[in-house]
């Protein structure tokens, strides 16, 4: 099985590299990516002389090169995760996020329908169906659910899937699209809201939270994500939209409050600032259909989840430096 990881520099996709190739059957991996500034070859340098693993620095929206790659390369799976993800630099530029996320996406699904694959799988967000009231905890979304997407970055992405989806119905090319909710865990960007305020709280400086702090998110352990996405490729059926959820929903405040009591730092630390515009109150999925159909389930509980991405972020003092400092960008 050759494999094609787009965006694999990045947090998600960085702990998706590292799965498979704990996996025999993998027999080649190529990671692609811009190398933007969420993108970080720190991660993979380890990699280096690895040979089932390699490296091309590459914009997906370079429809040339991408097509010379499938051509050399003669891709089984496409596993696409690259993308601009921060919702607050949605608000600030759109129109990168509408170029990345949906005409890379367009010019990676064009790729693989002229070269051939086995799976083409499009990562996504449970972001794109916007929010759930925070008085109706009995809620969730569905893989049927209508898509609402409230900031740039979710319809971005709620674009790229009705895209790739359309590349199943016109063409019949193989496509799985996931929706997973907020990943963390090791090698995630200090900008998201964990790693941020483990940082933050490390060096004993104010922890920034936006609004009332009550918005509630489903968390998962990114391993979690990484093997229900590896299980999907394997085992979902064409044409599918799987939901991905932790079924840990959380409210922002609760997870600061989790990393100063595990850090022994003081509460007075969280500092409330000016709410995100257009924040979504709350997220939450349901991932029965993944669980029922392809037996999968999240094994990392919050608690235990948090406890090893704090010792992470602890023992990785040097990569966080790294990314202060913008070494990390000069790296390749
Ligand atoms: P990330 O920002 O950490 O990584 C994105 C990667 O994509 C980076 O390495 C970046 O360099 C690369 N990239 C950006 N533009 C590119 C381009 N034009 N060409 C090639 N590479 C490019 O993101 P992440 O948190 O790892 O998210 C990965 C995927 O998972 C995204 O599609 C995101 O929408 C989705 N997702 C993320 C979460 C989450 O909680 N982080 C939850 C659900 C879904």
């Amino acid at each position: 099985m050759k494999f094609l990881v787009t965006g694999g520099a990045g947090f998600i996709g960085t702990n998706f590299i590292r799965y498979l190739l704990s996996q025999d059957d993998v027999e080649h991996i190529v990671c692609l990516d811009k190398l933007t500034y969420a993108g970080n070859y720190d991660n993979l340098r380890i990699f280096e002389n690895t040979p089932r693993f390699s490296f091309v620095q590459m914009d997906i929206c370079d429809r040339e090169k991408i097509f010379s790659l499938f051509a050399e390369c003669h891709f089984d799976y496409v596993i696409h995760f690259a993308a601009e993800s921060h919702v607050d630099r949605s608000i600030e530029n759109p129109s990168l996020f509408l170029q990345t996320n949906v005409i890379g996406t367009s010019v990676l699904l064009d790729a693989a329908l002229k070269y051939g694959i086995k799976r083409f799988h499009q990562i996504s967000t449970d972001e794109v169906y916007g929010d759930l009231p925070l008085d109706r905890p009995d809620l969730l979304f569905y893989e049927t659910s209508p898509l609402k997407p409230s900031s740039p970055y979710s319809a971005s992405k709620a674009s790229a899937d009705l895209l790739a989806l359309s590349y199943h119905r016109t063409y019949g090319l193989p496509i799985t699209v996931s929706r997973c909710s907020n990943n963390y865990g090791p090698y995630q960007f200090p900008e998201k809201l964990i790693p941020l305020m483990i940082t933050k709280a490390s060096k004993n400086l104010p922890l920034p939270v936006y609004g009332d702090g009550k918005n509630v998110r489903d968390w998962i352990y990114v391993e979690d994500h990484c093997t229900a996405v590896y299980e999907i490729i394997r085992h979902g059926k064409d044409g599918e939209i799987y939901h991905i959820g932790g079924n840990e929903e959380k409210e922002n405040l609760e997870i600061v409050r989790l990393i100063l009591e595990k850090l022994q730092k003081p509460q007075n630390l969280i500092t409330f600032v000016p709410d995100r515009k257009g924040h979504d109150r709350r997220y939450g999925i349901s991932s029965e259909k993944l669980q029922k159909e392809l037996g999968w389930k999240p094994k990392t509980d919050f608690v235990s989840g948090m406890e090893k991405t704090i010792t992470w972020y602890q023992n990785n003092t040097e990569w966080l430096r790294r990314i202060e400092t913008g070494a990390y960008r000069l790296q390749y």
